[in-house]
């Protein structure tokens, strides 16, 4: 049998996983395992499924039981996604969130894009009943929605797992290599963004940019700011030095420290 055409899913797929988050019914994760095997995908990621691991999993795995024993288990989002450098979210819910949305043709070409440059790659699922929380969507750059009938658009988990992977699949199967162009440096992971975020918080407050308001609405819109462009580990370091100024001459201003630290 003639394998080629599985050459550029070979080479991008490794840098795709699929994060269930909190599954209630472990028959779901053994069906979303089957939906990613079919399709090429081999890397599950599950954080605090409810019952795993459950002899359901592994009937409705039927034969993909080898994702099931190589999946790794985390007790939150962050940590599974921690070293990603693109992270979308799957929600039934359209436009509810404060998130760019895309449908799941253009999310995959993005995500085998990203892979296929070199970067690590996280689709995330919600529960069965709720869906991803909203601290759980702030960690996503982006959400995909699979515009189904507006009156009926929850899909079983599983069924969601198996479109997005078939268009993981196709977009794999259609692209190629790695995206003509300059080289650029690595994108920034996940844990060095909210190495930022986390230095931006402390810095707006080291500068009273919030001049008593709760900090939270503006840091939502700045994180949403920095997902957006996309940074790499260069830009971040950049940015870090220049909040590292700010810090210092905030210090400075306040008449404490040593403005040459
Ligand atoms: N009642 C939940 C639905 C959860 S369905 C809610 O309202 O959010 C379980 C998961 O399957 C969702 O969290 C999402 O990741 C995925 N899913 C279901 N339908 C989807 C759709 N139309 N588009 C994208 N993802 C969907």
């Amino acid at each position: 049998m003639d394998h080629s055409a599985d050459q550029p899913a070979a080479q991008a797929a490794p840098r795709i996983r699929i994060v269930l988050v909190g599954t209630q019914h472990p028959g779901n994760i053994g069906s979303a395992a089957r939906a990613m095997k079919t399709m090429g995908l081999s890397r599950l990621v599950l954080v605090a499924p409810e019952r795993f691991p459950h002899p359901e999993a592994r009937a409705l795995a039927a034969g993909a039981d080898d994702l099931l024993d190589a999946a790794t288990v985390h007790a939150g989002l962050a940590a599974a996604v921690a070293d990603c450098t693109l992270v979308l979210g799957c929600t039934a819910r359209s436009r509810r969130v404060p998130l760019p949305e895309s449908g799941p043709r253009e999310a995959a070409a993005a995500m085998h894009a990203h892979a296929a440059a070199g970067g690590e790659v996280a689709l995330v699922f919600g529960r069965e009943r709720t869906g991803l929380d909203n601290d759980e969507l702030q960690l996503c750059h982006g959400a995909v929605h699979i515009p189904a009938d507006p009156g009926y658009s929850s899909l079983n988990l599983a069924a969601a797992v198996q479109v997005l992977a078939w268009e993981l699949r196709a977009a794999m199967l259609a692209g190629g290599s790695a995206p003509a162009g300059a080289p650029r440096d690595p994108p920034a992971s996940h844990a060095e963004l909210e190495g930022l975020f986390a230095q931006l918080a402390d810095t707006l407050d080291a500068i009273d940019f919030h001049k008593g308001r709760a900090p939270e609405s503006a840091m939502r819109k700045l994180r949403r700011i920095y997902l957006r462009a996309g940074l790499d580990v260069r830009e971040v370091r950049l940015l870090r030095g220049v909040l590292a100024d700010a810090q210092r001459m905030a210090r400075l201003a306040r008449g404490g420290g040593d403005a040459s630290e």
